[in-house]
């Protein structure tokens, strides 16, 4: 498993995708007229309205968007404006298409994020091109942006990306008053697995590791990552402490059943984890997502003491007295 192949599915060349476009226009010969253009390589979406296209690219964001300016109701001015203020569409590359030819409409839109300025009626090798162009770029600054969170060696979520994603589920289960669970996880004896089998067996361990791990999550919004080194540390949101140890076993038993060997482990003959569980409702008052890692890891500790290949944890995030495996 390479980096490349967990992104590639999502970008690949552009030519052997159908880019998702959605024409926004008042009128329909104009969609008509676009929809020709485009419709044998690319997925044309079609609004009519400045509120319709919005409601579409909130449940199903395009790759681009080919806007009117002038429509009754909300114009292309105040649909693109309002699509970049919100984060969720404000990636989404936007051209006008406009019958006007006017420098000053032109410097305002372009001020308002769009890419480009098309003027009508449309000369459809200029728009192709044009297009083109545009979705290029959108689908390489979407693989920097991928990468940036990605880890290199495992392509599971990075450190980056987990710090980012606990700070915002503490906050939003605060808001909900949600449990959050954190699991977090160790190789076992693996100093020893590169002593034994060599650095770049090391590293193919590790992939291994991360991908077993990421494919016992159940939930889209769970997350792992790779926390540094041989660790890793999953995200449950809307997780308690029953919920986050029994996923916590499975993974443990997971990484068993890869039966990796490993000689030099004193605990088995195959490449164990250690888990260290913790899960509490954060408190809207502290921002301390960081209560919930220490006591993860003060878990992971006690896994670590206790033999290893096992899973420790506390009640609601309560490090219990000496002894008391959760
Ligand atoms: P324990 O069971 O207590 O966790 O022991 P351990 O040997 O796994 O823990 P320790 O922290 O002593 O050693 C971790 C080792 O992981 C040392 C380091 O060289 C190795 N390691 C960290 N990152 C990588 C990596 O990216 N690739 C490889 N091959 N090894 C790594
Ligand atoms: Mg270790
Ligand atoms: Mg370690």
């Amino acid at each position: 498993m390479s980096i490349l192949q967990n992104i590639l599915p999502s970008f690949s060349d552009i030519r052997t995708l159908r880019p998702r476009l959605l024409v926004v226009d008042d009128q329909s010969t104009n969609i008509q007229l676009l929809y020709q253009v485009f419709a044998a390589d690319h997925e044309v979406f079609m609004a009519t309205s400045g509120e319709q296209a919005l409601a579409f690219c909130q449940t199903t964001p395009p790759d681009l968007i080919l806007l009117d300016l002038v429509m009754p109701g909300m114009d292309g001015f105040e649909v693109c404006r309002r699509l970049k203020e919100d984060r969720s569409t404000s990636d989404i590359p936007v051209i006008f298409v406009t019958a006007h030819d006017d420098p000053a409409e032109e410097t305002r839109g372009l001020d308002l994020g769009a890419v480009d300025f098309i003027s009508k009626p449309v000369n459809p090798a200029v728009v192709r091109a044009r297009v083109r162009t545009q979705l290029t770029l959108k689908f390489q600054s979407d693989l920097l942006r991928r990468m940036v969170f990605i880890d290199g060696l495992t392509g599971v979520a990075n450190r980056r990306h987990f710090d980012e994603r606990l700070d915002s589920e503490w906050r939003r289960c605060a808001r909900s008053q949600s449990p959050l669970a954190l699991i977090m996880a160790d190789v076992d004896f693996f100093k020893r697995y590169n002593d034994c089998y060599g650095h770049q067996a090391g590293d193919e361990c590790l992939q291994k590791v991360a991908a077993v791990l990421k494919d016992s999550l159940n939930r889209s919004a769970d997350l792992v990552a790779r926390y540094g080194g041989e660790e890793f540390a999953c995200i449950l949101p809307d997780t308690d402490q029953p919920g986050a140890l029994a996923l916590a076993w499975t993974m443990e038993k997971a990484v068993r059943a890869l039966a990796l060997p490993h000689q030099c482990s004193d605990v088995a003959k195959v490449v164990t984890i250690s888990l260290g569980v913790s899960a509490m409702v954060p408190q809207p008052s502290s921002a301390e997502a960081a209560l919930l890692i220490q006591q993860a890891d003060a878990q992971l500790y006690r896994a670590k003491q206790s033999g290893r290949a096992q899973v420790c944890g506390a009640a609601d995030g309560v490090v219990p007295p000496d002894g008391a495996t959760g």
